[in-house]
């Protein structure tokens, strides 16, 4: 019998507010670049694609993001652009965000020493506010969109009769200062 596996992710959420913003941007940048709006309940920002995997690995998933410690942080987002190729255009940041790429560099590293497969290519951080867009926008926010990073998340992606559904297998709380 083949063994069972999940398609899994590490993420952030935006909190309601940010991500009634968010949804709202999504669907203005989706009517600009004739793309698809993502969903306000599947607005997120991957951490870290892991991919399929089986039951017994997802277990250790959880234990080794259990030893990622992180300070909250602020998050700041201003930058609209896109993927030619996929079609994807997406919310990202025009300046550095260090505590972003340091919790991402911690959760790389944990990942590798347990020989999970990482993205070889540079971190570029960002939220997909719309699918099969087919024009690139390329424009600066005036005022970022912000908001306090408190956890991250391991997902689950899965494939229901109603289309793509993110599931939280679970969650971790970033340590305040
Ligand atoms: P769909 O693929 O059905 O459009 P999705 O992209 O939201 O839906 P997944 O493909 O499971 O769902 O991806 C989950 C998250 O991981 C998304 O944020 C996606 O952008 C990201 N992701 C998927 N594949 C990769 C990859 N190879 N490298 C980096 N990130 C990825
Ligand atoms: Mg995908």
């Amino acid at each position: 019998m083949a063994e069972s596996t999940q398609r899994v992710f590490f993420a952030l959420w935006p909190d309601a507010p940010a991500r009634a913003i968010i949804a709202g941007l999504a669907r203005e940048v989706a009517l600009e670049s004739g793309g698809r709006p993502t969903a306000l309940n599947h607005i997120h920002l991957t951490l870290a694609f892991v991919g399929e995997q089986p039951a017994i690995r997802v277990d250790s998933l959880r234990r080794l993001a259990g030893v990622v410690r992180a300070r909250t942080f602020m998050l700041a987002l201003d930058e609209i652009g896109g993927f030619r190729r996929t079609g994807i255009a997406w919310l990202g940041s025009s300046t550095a965000q260090p505590e972003l790429a340091a919790l991402h560099d911690d959760l790389t590293r944990a990942l590798q020493s347990r020989g999970f497969p990482v993205d070889e290519r540079p971190y570029a951080p960002h939220l997909t506010l719309a699918r099969r867009s087919t024009t690139v926008i390329d424009r600066r926010l005036s005022q970022p969109i912000r908001w306090r990073v408190n956890s991250f998340t391991l997902m689950a992606s899965e494939l229901a009769s109603s289309g793509p559904a993110y599931r939280t297998i679970a969650e971790w709380s970033l340590v305040t200062a």
